[in-house]
């Protein structure tokens, strides 16, 4: 069975005790990455139960350095989170309800000691959002069971996906790998079901007794960033300033969005030098905006009650939130790309190249490529890329360097603050043709085409690459093929570290092969 199997099966098979489990001494709320107290379902649902019983809420953090080193989690995702912790735990605590965090050594001591400590407080019930990768799946499966065995009910709710996944089928009855389709389906299904754009409510105010009885749990600190985890003083101090934490934050950027860009969207948004996206990607891997929100809230923009009319970026901006939904239906029914596998299984046999000197090239952003290297630097310098600069430095990777495209996944994953793993994962398989719905193999970008049609005064490459902040004109985009030589190379800059359309070829030559082969 599929991870999400097992969890409904544990939820089925509990269904009876868990209507039955009558309410203790108190209720909890599991924060994972779900970190807002706004239209967050489970947090909603937990602090409704606790009202009604007339108990406190306590609100729980509980991570393992193992699931960081598991996920690939980016240091500056880790910062990210932890800031927003802090942000969370006054929130929460101007209400009443307490946050304790706590860090256990080992991944598989979560569940364990999740039990003892709702054991310790007398709580009775457990509230989360399901996260559908497939460690996450299993174990909440288990911790399902186990808390049933003792008397208490965990309730495991949908809240990340505006369309849970497993809703969407084709005629067939089978999940669709392919968006356009998928997604009109997606946007019939909402206009079907408009209570799935229904806005969870805010916590209420916890239960008068609950500093009385949990008055220690106030006292609790953010924990420290695991050891491997950690960023500088200087580090840190930069990304606070790049990407405020916190729900508040999310609240204002998706608003200023909305009044001054996504008007727009649909022109600027393949731009990397204009700011014509949100920004807000951070936000929705953390939690600390919900999907939800931000499309209802655009649409409540548009001079129309639909997702699909109206003003024409704020329709394309819902279809790009929902390639985020589409990328975790992917994942929930084809898990195996988990396991470091193509979609396309034709795909297994492709010879990748691990020449680390050119991936170092690559991760440096020192290939000879302005627009690559431009886009690496910026990764590397804020923890975020442009989405068209990932398409092309991802294609360059996997289809000019011929590098097997996991390890562009995996330097993504270690460097991104909005690292998703469906969407990353996805995003790979695209660009590297190996994944669904990708762009044919035969498809290659070239990158000075990308570069001059998608940064065409070279406005980008020169904000990240100073060293040709002196060449101008076309010759931003290829300094040694179109006269700057001099300028480059006094500067520094290297020479293209491969020849395009000899690399085209040879990919060409080795996917035939690959899937000749599969
Ligand atoms: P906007 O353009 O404002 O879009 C709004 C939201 O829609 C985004 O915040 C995001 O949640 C969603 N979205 C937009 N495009 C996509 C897409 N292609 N796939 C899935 N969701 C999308 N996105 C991540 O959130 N995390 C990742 O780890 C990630 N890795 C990627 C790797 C590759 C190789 C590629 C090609 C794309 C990846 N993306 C990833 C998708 C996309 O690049 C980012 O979501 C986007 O650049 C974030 O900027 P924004 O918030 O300004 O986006």
């Amino acid at each position: 069975p599929r991870p999400i199997e097992l969890l409904q099966a544990a939820q089925d098979a509990t269904a009876t005790s868990r209507a039955n489990t009558p309410v203790k001494d108190a209720v909890v709320h599991w924060f994972k990455w779900d970190l807002r107290t706004r239209d967050n379902s489970a947090l909603y649902l937990a602090s409704q139960k606790a009202a009604e019983a007339k108990v406190p809420l306590i609100a729980l953090y509980v991570v393992s350095p193992q699931d960081f080193e598991a996920h690939l989690t980016a240091p500056v995702r880790v910062d990210f989170m932890l800031r927003t912790l802090q942000v969370l735990k006054r929130d929460l605590a101007e209400l009443a309800i307490p946050l304790w965090m706590e860090t256990v050594e080992k991944r598989k001591d979560v569940p364990g000691r999740i039990v003892e400590l709702m054991q310790e407080w007398g709580a009775s019930h457990l509230f989360a959002n399901m996260e559908y990768e497939v460690d996450e799946l299993r174990r909440e499966a288990k911790l399902v069971t186990l808390l049933s065995e003792k008397g208490m009910a965990m309730e495991v709710l949908h809240d990340t996906c505006i369309v849970p996944p497993g809703k969407l089928t084709t005629g067939a009855g089978k999940q669709y790998s392919v968006y356009s389709p998928w997604f009109r389906a997606w946007i019939k299904h909402v206009h079907e079901n408009r209570f799935l754009l229904d806005l969870a409510g805010s916590p209420e105010r916890n239960h008068k007794s609950a500093r009385a009885k949990f008055g220690r749990l106030f006292e609790c600190k953010v924990p420290e960033a695991p050891e491997g985890k950690r960023l500088s003083e200087q580090e840190r101090k930069k990304f606070e300033a790049l990407w405020p934490a916190g729900e508040h934050e999310a609240a204002k950027r998706l608003s200023r969005f909305c009044d001054e860009a996504v008007g727009k969207y649909g022109q600027n948004r393949n731009i990397p030098a204009n700011s014509g996206t949100s920004n807000l990607s951070v936000h929705f891997a953390s939690g600390t905006l919900s999907t939800r929100t931000a499309v209802r809230t655009a649409r409540d923009r548009n001079n129309t009650k639909k997702l699909d009319g109206g003003n024409e970026g704020i329709q394309v901006w819902i279809s790009e939130i929902a390639w985020r939904d589409f990328y975790k239906h992917v994942l929930v029914h084809w898990p195996y790309i988990c396991m470091n596998k193509p979609f396309k299984p034709e795909y297994s046999n492709i010879e990748w190249s691990y020449d680390l000197e050119q991936f170092n090239a690559w991760t440096n952003g020192r290939t000879g490529f302005p627009i690559v290297d431009a886009a690496m630097r910026q990764l590397n310098h804020m923890g975020w890329m442009h989405n068209r600069c990932r398409m092309i430095v991802a294609s360059f990777l996997s289809k000019d360097l011929l590098v097997d495209w996991r390890m562009g996944e995996k330097y993504f994953m270690e460097h991104l603050v909005d690292g998703d793993f469906a969407s990353n994962n996805c995003g790979w398989g695209f660009a590297a043709s190996v994944g669904v719905d990708p762009q044919p193999y035969f498809r290659i970008f070239n990158p000075l085409l990308q570069s001059e049609k998608f940064d065409p005064d070279g406005e980008y490459i020169r904000k990240w690459v100073p060293e040709l902040k002196g060449v101008s004109g076309k010759a931003i985009h290829d300094p040694y093929g179109r006269g700057a030589s001099a300028v480059a190379s006094k500067a520094g800059y290297p020479r293209q570290i491969v020849e395009h359309k000899g690399a085209r070829e040879t990919t060409l030559a080795a996917y035939k092969r690959g899937i000749a082969s599969g």
